[in-house]
Parts: C-alpha cells; structure tokens; sequence
C-alpha cells in the first residue's frame, strides 16, 4: 500500500476510482512517476513569463531587504523534443514513459511565483481544528481586504543570504494598514526593543512590536504571537485585546527596507526558541487547504532548503518552494514536517521533487480546511501515510 493508490488517501468512492485509474493508468513504477521533462525549453519559457508578472511586485514586498537563497540554476542535458503540459486534465492525460534510466538535472525556475489568485474566501472559524493534530487556532493579522497571507518566497524556514533561518511569515501590507490581534489576550510587550529586551533600544531588529500572551493554550502550554516592524504600536502594555482587535499599524522598522508584518507564533515559552510555523496556526479560508512534508533522503535525513515544485491541476500555475533550512525551526511534534504550504485552493495537485538526478512526482489532493500530508525519502520516492497516531495522552486535551 505504501507506494499505491494511497496517493489519493483523502479521496471517497467513485472520485477514488476515477483518480485512481488516473494516476495509476500514467503511474507505472509502483504509482510514481518517474519521468524526465520532455521540454526544457518549454518549461523555461513558462517560467520566464511567470518572472516577469510576478518579480516585480515581489520585489518590493516586505522582508526585501535581501534577495532570498537563490535557486540552483543548472543546464539541461536532453534536447527540445516537445512541449511541456501546463496541467494534466483528467479528459486527456499525456502518455507518460517512465525514463528513470536517462537521468537529467532537475531545472527550476526563480522563486516568487504566486500560485494563486489575489483573492481568498472567508475563513473558516477559529479556532479550526478538524483533527486532533490540528490548530489552526489564529485569525489572520491583516484583514481580509488586503493581502493577508506570508510572502511566498520567504515563509517559515527560509533563509536569506548570510542570515538565520525565518522564524515566522511576512505579510506584506501597504505602510499604516491596521495590524489585529491575532486571538485574545493579552499585550505582554508594546514599542522598540522586544529582542533585547530592552525598551530603549530602538535599533532592535524587530523595530517596534507587540506581543500578545494568549487567554488560550495549546496542550497545556501557552501561546504567544509576534508582530513586529510596526510603525505605530496602539495597544499598551497590560491591555487585554480581543480577535480582530486594533494593536498596531505596519511599518518598516527595525531590519527591513520595506513596510510588512513579520508573524510569529511561540508555543510554551516566549522565546526566540519556541517558535513554530504559523501556516500551521492561522485559519485557512474556506474550501481551501494546507500541504504539509516531510522531505528526507533515503537514509531519512532531512533535506534542508530543498527546493521542490507543487503544481494546480486546475490552473496550470505552478508553485516553486523550499523545505526549511537549517537553524531554530522547530517541526510540528506531530507531523514533523519540513515543509508548509497554506491557503491552496482545493483540488488536485501534482507534487515533484528532484532527488539524485531523477524527477520524482506524484498527485495529490488537497481537501478543504484540512491538511494533506505526504512524506518523500529518496530512492522510494512518495508515501502518504499520516504520521503514527501518539500513544500519551498529549494529544487528547481538547482545542481551547
Ligand atoms: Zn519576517
């Protein structure tokens, strides 16, 4: 069952058939495919026009200051031959020819591509938590008449040149748009200086912020959010904000060059150490799902920075995005993830990852407001088992 139709896991009766006659029609080698681009070329000129509309708003979103890790660019081996598909429609799937003795370097394009429309439904309530293994306990801090999801191309884990992994999300928002309490609680730090700690220092690199100790826990333990840059802070210390309430304004203080929210999320202890990934903690908009993987070689060693491509079915568009880096990310303890992408619309996706010169891909579906996992471990390629249910009772204690 391991490398099987359990791609689609999260599929009911006749959709299960359908999808897997699909994929097990074009899945030849234990329902992986295992294939070799037939166009580079044709591959690159996709991405090249996905630069160009999408570089440059990009370019000056928050967190900006320093252009990410880029992508290794490398040098196709095989010749054009014929286009490559945007999508796979279900109607009229290509003949795929499983090439895994033709080895080639996987080719991918420039980070920043959005992969998906500008617009977003409302969210679900919060707390969300269709499972025991989920949180999504946080409403977002932007409201939903702006951008009010993390910059693609720097989440959770990224790592910019010379600096430590991203222990939260960047939001990016026009400067003076107003910043709301993610949840209720209450405002434990307010102005310059929380990384310090020192309320005078104003070249703290987090500027000016506001940190909020929640009314609610999370097995017991407390929750904290972060949110800095700010260029105006308007809840004071001690005072006790509800959902959605008014608590600052973006801005561009402390590291950055250009007006964002930089978001973090810290469980147990309000600590530079307690972080987790925060597209694991925010609602996600209705009729719309979260990705979360497990990237390992076939030892089952984590790849860190490991880039990997989601693509839309549905849209054609495709999403580029890398596994953590290394340094103070800490995985969920349940999905130990290394990698999180929130706010897709659900559907089916095709997932590829590059391993020792082969392109490893596999569909997948993801469902509305819930959580699609997938493990990947080298040589035996996908397998989208859920993690093993823990056996104490940590995560038997009920959602706040
Ligand atoms: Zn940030």
């Amino acid at each position: 069952m391991k490398f099987s139709q359990r791609a689609f896991f999260n599929t009911n009766g006749a959709t299960q058939q359908k999808l897997f006659w699909f994929y097990s029609r074009y899945s030849p080698v234990r329902g992986i495919r295992i294939k070799v681009f037939p166009s580079l070329n044709g591959f690159l000129r996709g991405f090249r026009l996905l630069r160009v509309l999408v570089l440059i708003p990009l370019a000056l979103a928050a967190c900006q200051a320093f252009s990410p890790t880029p992508l290794p660019t490398a040098s196709p081996l095989l010749p054009d031959s014929s286009p490559t598909p945007a999508s796979l429609p279900l109607s009229t799937p290509p003949a795929v020819t499983p090439t895994a003795t033709n080895p080639m370097t996987f080719l991918l394009p420039t980070p920043g591509a959005e992969p998906v429309t500008a617009w977003r439904p409302p969210l679900y309530p919060s707390p969300w938590a269709p499972t025991l293994y989920d949180h999504f306990y946080f409403a977002r801090p932007i409201a939903a008449d702006e951008v009010n999801w993390p910059l693609p191309n720097y989440r959770y884990g990224g790592i910019l040149e010379g600096r430590s992994a991203h222990t939260g999300i960047d939001i990016s928002a026009p400067y003076g748009t107003e910043v709301l309490a993610a949840g209720q609680g209450t405002v434990i730090w307010s102005g310059w200086g929380f990384s310090s700690g020192d309320p005078a220092n104003k070249d703290d690199p987090l500027g000016k912020s506001i940190v909020i100790r929640h009314d609610f826990g999370y097995r017991d333990q407390p929750l904290f959010t972060i949110y800095a840059h700010l260029s105006e802070t308007e809840a004071v210390l001690g005072q006790w904000v509800n959902t959605g309430g008014l608590i600052g304004y973006i801005g561009e203080t402390g590291l950055t060059t250009g007006p964002h929210l930089h978001f973090e999320v810290r469980v147990g202890t309000n600590g530079f150490f307690a972080t987790r990934n925060p597209e694991l903690w925010l609602v996600p908009p209705q009729g719309w799902g979260i990705l979360v993987a497990h990237v390992m070689d076939t030892a089952k060693e984590t790849l860190n920075s490991y880039a990997i491509l989601l693509h839309s079915e549905a849209t054609g568009e495709t999403l580029p995005a890398r596994t953590y880096g290394p340094g103070t990310i800490i995985p969920d303890p349940y999905y130990n993830e290394n990698l999180v992408l929130s706010d897709l619309p659900a559907g089916l996706y095709r997932i590829q990852i590059p391993f020792a010169g082969l392109n490893y891909e596999t569909g997948i579906q993801i469902l509305p407001g819930q959580v699609t996992f997938i493990s990947f471990q080298g040589f035996l390629g996908f397998d989208p088992t859920p993690p093993a249910t823990p056996v104490n009772e940590y995560f038997l204690t009920p959602a706040p």
